[in-house]
């Protein structure tokens, strides 16, 4: 019955590879704020060109897009999506322009390709494929598409407030995906929460000689001083209550991550490590991969890190860090755990600046829905999905939770390299893709 929307997908490949290449022409940094309205103009465009009724969200920041084709079909599918993409800094590092995408080998490589422009215009041209072909949609389609995914989806509650009945639907495809380091389709079901603060800390008026650092406190000295409290050597988070909510895993995750080969081997290699934290392996391993969180310094700053020596005694030390939530975990409770944890132990001088976050979101992995997912893609990749109960990354699917049962899959693959230079999908990947969303459409009438 869909075989005409299949045949459809394959001879537009090219077509549907020139969308992608136009909407990763367009730089939508979000951290930057430049060319938003620009791509969701352009995603608007694709969602016409396949006949969805698209419309265009003002907020407070970049433009949420929604997509509407109700057919009166008793299900609805929705698709989660964002236009926005990650800086492509350092430039110096891609080996052709982030912004002008190229194929090499079969992969095209352009800033967004994988994360996720690649599988929002795979998502469109599957709807596209069915209206050209005059095939009925058997199922209601919906597109969610936001400007600010990268920069933690700031203004995405807002609209879900204000559009509250379009966020229901019987699944929902969320934004990234693809395949493992084996080559095998992979599914995540869920993603952690997050809480994202700096820290800073001033001590003197300006920077100082720092000859006087024998008189004068030091910013930098006190800041890590602060950090060195919030761990221990092997890794345990020292902060009261930190892991109070925690909600361990269920007999059924268990089971789940259990059966998934987690290629240790490989993966060490990949990081050119020797062994994982704390020597972690096997279940123990995958037990804290999947739901684990985390406390991270993503970055410090503080004095002179320019090249050869400079003597200062720095006035101003920051750090950055995140925290990875897992369900149950609260991120309005662990800003106060935080800040509590400084106070104790005498550092109420180290300020927290700024922070934002999120709750974490699960679908459970014995959902109905999620078996409707593995069979679309063992007809069209011929292998079940690994289905990862979690991921170890973040999103906004607390949004969704209790209206969509969310699964992630995509173009992406093991080696696709988000947010880094060289960002680039297998064609492969993408043209499959388009046929595993198209019967996943028809899979879904019989769920
Ligand atoms: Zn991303």
């Amino acid at each position: 019955m869909i075989e005409p929307v299949l045949d459809y997908i394959d001879e537009n490949l090219d077509d549907s590879i020139e969308d992608l290449k136009a909407l990763c022409r367009i730089p939508s940094v979000a951290a930057k704020g430049d060319h938003m309205v620009e791509a969701a103009q352009l995603v608007m465009r694709l969602l016409e060109s396949a006949d969805v009724d698209a419309s265009l969200h003002r907020t407070s920041g970049a433009p949420v897009i929604t997509g509407e084709i109700n057919v009166g079909a008793d299900k609805t599918l929705m698709f989660y999506d964002h236009y926005d993409v990650q800086p492509a800094e350092p430039f110096e590092l891609w080996d052709s322009d982030p912004f002008e995408p190229e194929i090499r080998d079969g992969r095209l490589y352009a800033r967004g390709v994988a994360d996720n422009k690649g599988d929002t215009v795979s998502r469109i041209s599957a709807i596209k494929a069915f209206i050209e072909t005059d095939t009925k949609l058997p199922v209601n389609i919906k597109f969610v598409i936001e400007g600010e995914e990268e920069i933690g989806s700031e203004h995405l509650p807002e609209f879900i407030n204000a559009n509250k009945h379009f966020i229901k639907a019987d699944g929902g495809i969320w934004e990234f995906g693809g395949s493992g380091i084996d080559g095998k389709q992979e599914a995540w079901l869920g993603l952690k929460g997050i809480l994202f603060v700096q820290l800073e800390v001033e001590l003197l008026s300006h920077d100082s000689h720092s000859s006087n650092a024998c008189v004068l406190p030091s910013a930098p000295y006190r800041l890590v001083w602060a950090l060195g409290t919030f761990k221990d050597k092997t890794d345990r988070i020292l902060i009261d209550g930190f892991y109070d909510d925690v909600r361990p895993l269920s007999a059924e995750e268990k089971e789940a991550i259990y059966k998934i080969d987690f290629h240790e081997g490989r993966v060490r290699k990949f990081f050119g490590i020797d062994s994982f934290l704390n020597s972690l392996s096997g279940d123990e391993l995958k037990e804290h991969y999947y739901n684990s969180p985390t406390c991270n310094i993503c970055g410090i700053g503080s004095g002179y890190l320019g090249a050869g020596s400079k003597t200062v005694l720095p006035a101003k030390a920051f750090a950055k860090l995140d925290f990875r939530l897992v369900e149950d975990m609260n991120p309005d409770d662990i800003l106060k755990k935080v800040r509590g944890h400084l106070d104790k132990h005498g550092f109420s001088d180290v300020k927290i600046a700024w922070h934002e976050g999120y709750p974490a979101a699960k679908t459970p992995v014995n959902h109905p829905f999620v078996e409707v997912v593995d069979r679309a893609n063992q007809r069209v990749f011929g292998h079940p999905l690994v289905i990862h109960p979690t991921s170890p990354g973040s999103g906004p699917l607390y949004l969704f939770k209790g209206h969509v049962p969310m699964v992630s899959i995509g173009v992406g693959d093991f080696y696709s390299r988000v947010h880094s230079p060289n960002e680039s999908i297998l064609i492969d990947n993408f043209h499959r893709s388009m046929k595993r969303i198209a019967v996943l459409i028809e899979e879904m009438s019989n769920y």
